[in-house]
């Protein structure tokens, strides 16, 4: 707007009007959007929404925590649970398994011991008899078909020498087999590691005539062991059991693996009788759980061990799919609040930018329509009635100011302007005609013998014959001339654009106008009317606004002068 024009709103084409408002929507929109979003992760609970979001984050978490642990324990439990049930039956299982194999071994070497052909063999104490052990070696490795336990037998005599051997032979230093023909009572307990290779042999004295002449001797073939100790259970990778010498020793081990263990966690955790399953770190590191018993057969130790992430891969799966569905909520939940904080939030903002602008003095502020019956409808309801009233009591303000203003501009008696409206319109007009190079007329207009027709016919007649007189110079002006009362029974009429000429033409248009006219107050019993005659002064304005006036002044003492009921110019002025 230009800077001496009137501060209006200047009203906007409907189009011009329409874009503005959905761009300020779309506006505010992503400010609301990135304030959202600012306030729920720049700030927390610096906003509605973030503290709304954290809260609902925080349950949701806090809760599938709590579910996840729960059912974490509960199946921990439960999968331990079964495996305290399971590994001891499984020892036992096996531990019976093998005493009733190792039984059955010893009672197999005592039958071929007992055998005639087994003790011809060593019979022959020089060991000459070459077709006796022939027929022994036959005997032998027809038993030896039969039985696949057995990866070699052999005949030693009464010196450790090696009379008869069938199947495997490997590199045995003679003191080995003297240690045997030593041991050759005790059944199945010699038990021999050599370099990398274990071997057990199981003994049985070989009498002739009530008098012993040697052994018969059967080393074990630990495949077959190691297939024992598989057990039924034998597709079970993950199960291993093995047998552990007095030495700490792996003595058999189901998968064949003989180095060793740390199984005296395992067997640390067994007080007495009942096997405890425990869970450790084996040699190579490997997290196990395990169990072990006492094998007394030989005074060894019975271990089962199991990864314990096979063990407990059901956990692993639990917890899997445990912490994808709590992360599905918790997301869920997130979105959730999301929305709502921002149902929440947005008319929320809208609603308090309108607040702002009406504390900031707008007072066209339109509210957004309010949705839904919620409270925030509430509020929005009972801050549209306040805007309402409020814009209407300031409409009624404006009208009642204007009014007052109005009042206090205008004369009470003549309704024409007052001196002080007539004031400011001349510093308006005189300074408007200074700039625009416009003439500018001043007429001053005063009652003659206005005294005399108080005197006669009362103040009252006065008064009304005075607003009559108003009506007809107000009636005689142009719509750009300005009359006003400019005090008592004076007038005056600013006739902007009006050159000296055309303010003559004016005052006797005035004059006539007046004096033709009759009055007829009220209470006045005058046939015709009362006639009424009017001098008038009439000056240019030549840059002074009080050389303006007095010159006018001057020009209606002059009309007095000469005689009253006329018109007269003040020259002066029209030469400037
Ligand atoms: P002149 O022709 O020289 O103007 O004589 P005049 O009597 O009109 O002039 P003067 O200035 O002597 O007197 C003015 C009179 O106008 C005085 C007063 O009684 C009367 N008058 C002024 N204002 C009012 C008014 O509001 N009502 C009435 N009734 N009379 C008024
Ligand atoms: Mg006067
Ligand atoms: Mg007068």
């Amino acid at each position: 707007t230009s800077s001496d024009g009137p501060d209006l709103p200047i009203p906007l084409g409907e189009n011009l009007a329409m874009t503005a408002e959905t761009q300020a929507d779309w506006r505010a929109r992503a400010t609301a959007i990135r304030r959202l979003l600012r306030g729920a992760f720049g700030r927390p609970f610096a906003s509605l929404p973030s503290r709304i979001i954290t809260a609902v984050s925080a349950a949701a978490l806090v809760t599938s925590f709590a579910v996840a642990y729960t059912s974490t324990q509960t199946t921990e439990a439960f999968l331990r649970q079964k495996i305290d049930e399971r590994f001891p039956e499984v020892l036992d299982r096996t531990a019976e398994r093998l005493d009733g194999w190792y039984a059955q071994r010893e009672l197999d070497i005592d039958t071929f011991a007992r055998s005639e052909t087994v003790a011809d063999s060593v019979a022959d104490a020089s060991g000459g008899d070459r077709l006796a052990r022939e027929e022994a070696r036959k005997y032998l490795a027809y038993v030896r078909e039969g039985f696949p336990q057995y990866a070699s037998l052999f005949v030693l005599d009464e010196r450790g020498a090696v009379r008869v051997w069938v199947g495997e032979r490997p590199e045995l230093p003679d003191s080995l087999l003297e240690r045997l023909v030593g041991a050759r009572g005790t059944g199945s307990g010699t038990f021999f590691r050599l370099g990398g290779g274990r071997y057990q042999f199981i003994s049985s004295p070989i009498y002739r005539d009530g008098r012993g002449v040697g052994s018969l001797h059967a080393m074990i073939a630990r495949e077959s062991l190691e297939q024992l100790l598989l057990g039924e259970d034998g597709t079970e990778v993950a199960t291993r059991v093995f047998l552990v010498g007095e030495a700490g020793d792996v003595m058999v081990h189901s998968h064949g693996d003989t180095q060793r263990t740390t199984h005296e966690r395992a067997v640390s955790a067994t007080p007495a009788g009942a096997p405890l399953v425990a869970d450790y770190l084996t040699a190579s590191g490997e997290h196990v759980v395990g169990t072990a018993i006492p094998f007394s057969r030989f005074g060894w130790t019975l271990v089962v061990e199991e990864s314990y992430d096979v063990a407990f891969a059901p956990i692993v799966s639990v917890r899997t799919r445990i912490v994808a569905i709590n992360l599905s909520i918790v997301l869920a939940c997130v979105l959730l609040a999301f929305l709502i904080a921002r149902s929440i939030v947005q008319p929320i903002h809208a609603l308090s930018e309108s607040a702002r602008r009406i504390a900031d003095g707008a007072t066209d502020v339109e509210l957004p329509a309010a949705e839904g019956h919620d409270e925030i409808a509430v509020l929005s309801a009972a801050l549209s009635e306040m805007i309402d009233r409020q814009q209407r009591a300031h409409e009624d303000l404006r009208r009642s100011n204007e009014m007052l203003e109005q009042l206090s501009l205008t004369d009470d008696l003549t309704r024409l302007h007052n001196h002080r409206y007539f004031q400011d319109r001349l510093r308006v007009e005189t300074r408007r005609a200074k700039r625009s190079g416009d003439p500018l007329a001043l007429l001053l207009v005063d009652i003659d013998d206005f005294k005399a027709l108080n005197d006669q016919y009362g103040h009252a007649v006065g008064d009304e014959v005075l607003r009559q007189v108003a009506e007809v110079l107000n009636e005689s002006v142009r719509e750009t001339d300005l009359p006003a009362r400019y005090g008592g029974e004076e007038f005056a009429v600013l006739a902007p654009r009006t050159d000296g000429e055309g303010a003559m033409t004016l005052a006797e248009k005035l004059r006539l106008a007046i004096a033709e006219a009759e009055y007829r107050p009220e209470g006045v019993d005058v046939e015709e009317g009362l006639k009424v005659s009017v001098s008038i002064g009439v000056a240019l304005y030549d840059g002074d606004e009080k050389r303006f006036f007095n010159a006018a002044d001057r020009a209606l003492y002059r009309a007095k002068a000469n005689g009253k009921d006329c018109a007269f110019f003040d020259e002066a002025s029209a030469k400037a």
